[in-house]
């Protein structure tokens, strides 16, 4: 397990909030289905970017 600071790639915000956790997505790439492995989703508060972290990320909190 690793701890992380949560930097925004967009805007540098340390700022997210969690969406969800052990969350799997799929999806079509050239005709073939895929399903990722889980992945814990964070959106920035700050512009709202998108991030997906595998389940081996821990992110420490900050207020
Ligand atoms: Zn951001």
């Amino acid at each position: 397990m690793q701890n992380k600071t949560l930097t925004c790639p967009v805007c540098q915000g340390n700022k997210a909030e969690m969406l969800g956790k052990n969350v799997k997505l799929s999806g079509q790439f050239e005709n073939k289905e895929f399903l990722t492995t889980e992945l814990t989703v964070l959106r920035c508060v700050k512009c709202g970017f998108y991030m997906f972290f595998d389940n081996t990320a821990e992110f420490t909190t900050s207020e």
